[in-house]
This record gives structure tokens, sequence and C-alpha cells, in this order.
């Protein structure tokens, strides 16, 4: 099968031949249609993320069909059947967080594209408890940024609970998924580029956006929370001067550069700064529920399979409105 191949950090995926992989029981043999590109693979690129398997598959947000299942006599899926594939591979099922209802931070999870092979190739295998139905009328590349652009940002997204008024830092990938979600609940949505980016305040705006400018102003209004989507430490205490007293501000990517000091009283009058981390299956049958009803509509831009870098590239510069995502013929 064709594969994009990371073999080292800091160095270009390379096109290999690779075997087709053969699941196991309890696993999946997925025909890999559509992989998003996320800035979490541009971080294990970059060794950000220090703890890869290597030679690495890249890509979490896979969609896909059926195409060999593991345990034929004890499955959910059906050959050809439509699956998604998320950051989230596996869990222990026993650890205190796993009980907890909180497997999002299980002692022991695999996390697809960074312990286990992803889907910048043809055919992926994977444990099917982790796979997720795609609703239907999503077209396969209309869906692949709901795995995590859309998934793990709902999760950020529901940190900020009952805000009315939300700012968001970055409008990315994941922004552009969850305005939609927010104007179809009635918040308010103040969305913040880099400076000068016109085309992203453009953007914003049109989604739905009631503000839109640089992440160096504050907004017209103190805001009740904001999520940061960019992997920009200095954005930390930005946001925190544009949240009101009790404001939430959480930070939404895995990696994030060094936060500057700030005095205290940025935080003070119980604003709360906290983080999110990976994705529980409830978040994703909930998100995958969700998005239909509204419906979310993604704006991606396709890149075939052997583009996988140009894709990347085109997404560290900042180039794509929407997400990135590698068709797979
Ligand atoms: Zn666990
Ligand atoms: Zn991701």
């Amino acid at each position: 099968m064709r594969a994009m191949l990371l073999e080292a950090p800091n160095s270009p995926l390379k096109p290999k031949d690779l075997p087709i992989p053969s699941p196991n029981p309890g696993q999946l043999l997925v025909r890999v249609r559509a992989c998003g590109v996320c800035r979490t693979d541009l971080h294990i690129v970059d060794g950000e993320l220090t703890h890869p398997k290597l030679p690495l598959v890249l890509g979490h947000q896979i969609v896909g069909t059926v195409a060999e299942i593991g345990s034929r006599d004890r499955s959910r899926f059906q050959l050809g059947d439509r699956v998604g594939v998320p950051w989230l591979g596996s869990t222990c099922q026993h650890c205190y967080y796993c009980l907890k209802g909180k497997e999002n931070l299980c002692d022991g999870a695999l996390f697809t594209g960074y312990q286990i092979n992803g889907g910048y190739a043809e055919y992926t295998v994977a444990d099917e408890r982790f796979c997720f139905p795609i609703p239907e009328g999503y077209p396969d590349l209309q869906a692949a940024p709901l795995l995590c652009a859309g998934l793990i940002g709902y999760r950020s997204y529901k940190m900020t609970e009952y805000a009315q008024k939300i700012g968001f830092y970055g409008f990315g990938a994941a922004a552009h998924i969850l305005i939609q979600v927010a104007c179809y609940q009635g918040r308010q949505v103040y969305a913040f580029t880099r400076a000068g980016d016109d085309r992203g305040q453009e953007f914003a705006r049109h989604l739905g956006a009631v503000w839109a400018g640089s992440s160096q102003d504050l907004p017209p209004e103190p805001l009740d929370a904001a999520i940061i989507f960019a992997p920009v430490g200095g954005l930390v205490p930005t946001a925190l001067r544009a949240v009101a007293k009790g404001g939430t501000v959480v930070c939404a990517g895995i990696h994030m550069s060094q936060i500057p000091a700030f005095p205290y009283e940025v935080l003070w009058e119980e604003r709360v700064l906290r983080s999110v981390a990976n994705l529980t299956r409830r978040d994703g049958i909930e998100f995958l529920n969700l998005a239909p009803q509204i419906p979310i509509k993604t704006e991606v831009e396709v890149f075939p399979l052997e583009a996988a870098n140009e894709a990347l590239a085109a997404l560290r510069e900042g180039r794509i409105n929407g997400s990135a995502v590698l068709a797979i013929e």
C-alpha cells in the first residue's frame, strides 16, 4: 500500500510502499478514503511531542470503509461500513481515569498517528471500540475534520459551559467548526487571528462571528470565556485579560510555546485557566450526533496523499482556510 512515512522528527515524510496491515481480533482493517491534517501532526514532525513510534504513519482524522474485520462474529461493523478513526486509539479500561469516565486521561492510552500507525496511507488498522460510524450525508473529505478539529474542539467548547460571549484565539480548523455549534446555540463568537490576517477575519465573519480582529486587540466588551486554539503561550495572559470576572480560558492544543509570566490580577476574581486533553468516546458520540443536526459544514482544502508534506507546510504557514485533508484514491 502507498503510505507517507515519518522516519525521524524534523525530516519530511517519505512516500513508501508498505505491506497492508492485517487486523487482530477486535480490530478493523480500514481502507482510508480521507485523512485530515492536524496541527498535532506538525508538533510530531517537529519533535515537540516526544514519544512517537518510529517509523510512523501520521494521521488521526481518518474516514474510510471497513475492508476486513478481526472478529467477524462479534463486531458492531460490517464490511463496507463507513467509519471514522480518531486520535484516541485505545485505553486500558481499568485505570483510575478510565473508571471515572475520563478515558481521555488514561494512564495507558495509545494515540492514532502517534503510537499507532494512522491514516496517511491507503490502509490502517484500528481498535473497533474506538471507531465511530460516520453520519450519513457527509462526504468522506468533509467528514474527516470532524474527527479531531471537530471532536476535541467540541470538548474544549463544552468547558466554556454556559458562556454567551466566547473568544476563539486562532481561527483554523477547529474554530471554523465550533463557531457553527456556537451560532446554532445562540452564542456570540469573537474571532481573534494573527494581526493583519484579513482573510481569516473575513472568513470568521462570514461564518457568523459578531466581531473579528487581531489577537493583540481587546474585544469590544469583556468575554465570558475564551478558547485558545493557536499553540501560542503568549495568548494565555492576553485571553485572561479579555475575559470578565469568573471567566474561563481553555487551552485546546496539545502543545503550546512557553507562557510568559503575568501579574496575578489577570487571573484574580475567579478567572479559570485550564487545558483540554484528547477525547473520550462519549465526546465523539455526542459531537457526531450533533454535527448533522446543525448541520456543520466543513471547509476543506484537498491534497493528494503524496502531497502530505505540502499540506503540512500550508498548515504551518497559516495558508489553509478551514481544514487540510488528504484524499486517498
Ligand atoms: Zn485507563
Ligand atoms: Zn488532531
